[in-house]
């Protein structure tokens, strides 16, 4: 095994502020220490464990080095599209300065149209401008939410996407790739607001 580069904890810490995901966010979704990613991006490498750091690659879409893991198959391509369904699993929510914003995650390539957590439709071009889809929360160019909040506006959306963030991590943890939709827990599914759940498309 191939120690990890300092230019790929560069390429992961801009990828990270690309997607205006703060360091604590994104050590809560991989359940780490902030302090541990805060070094880690600084190119101390043996900071995180490779599960972690693999964990946050993904997440944060980057690929995987094909030279620090021969072993690995090369991660699939970019995003085509993403899940419009807030409650749904592949959307990692978090809030800056009291704004709630949805962190879509890379979509196995599937059919393509369908989501595979939870079978919504696939959103291909931003709703706000009709931009094709990039990858991160935001258009990169009308700047728009890709997914707009849904909750009543009595919600504290930081605490609701800490709690939230809680439940896609430890079913990241439990399924670690991304499973066969009929594996995921019911639990991931609930919708806080109406108490359903909102598989669809199934
Ligand atoms: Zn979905
Ligand atoms: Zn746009």
């Amino acid at each position: 095994m191939v120690a990890l580069s300092i230019t790929f904890c560069r390429q992961l810490a801009r990828a990270r502020r690309e997607k205006g995901m703060t360091q604590s966010a994104l050590a809560e979704a991989v359940g780490c220490k902030q302090s541990a990613v805060s070094m880690f991006e600084a190119g101390r490498v043996e900071k995180l464990s490779r599960e972690t750091v693999k964990k946050i690659a993904s997440l944060l879409e980057v690929p995987w080095p094909q030279s620090a893991d021969p072993q690995d198959t090369a991660p699939g391509p970019l995003p085509r599209g993403f899940c419009p369904n807030a409650f749904c699993p592949s959307n990692v929510p978090y809030a800056v300065n009291g704004e709630l914003y949805f962190w879509p995650r890379r979509q196995p390539e599937a059919d393509g149209t369908r989501c595979a957590c939870c079978g919504e439709i696939l959103e291909t071009r931003c709703p706000a401008c009709g931009a094709p889809v990039s990858a991160g929360a935001c258009c990169t160019r009308c700047g728009a939410p890709r997914i707009a909040n849904p909750l009543p506006p009595e919600t504290d959306p930081e605490a609701w996407a800490a709690r939230r963030r809680t439940a896609i991590a430890q079913w990241l943890t439990l399924t670690r790739h991304e499973p066969p939709p009929g594996d995921l827990p019911a639990e991931a599914f609930e919708n806080p607001i109406h108490g359903l759940t909102t598989r669809s498309g199934r």
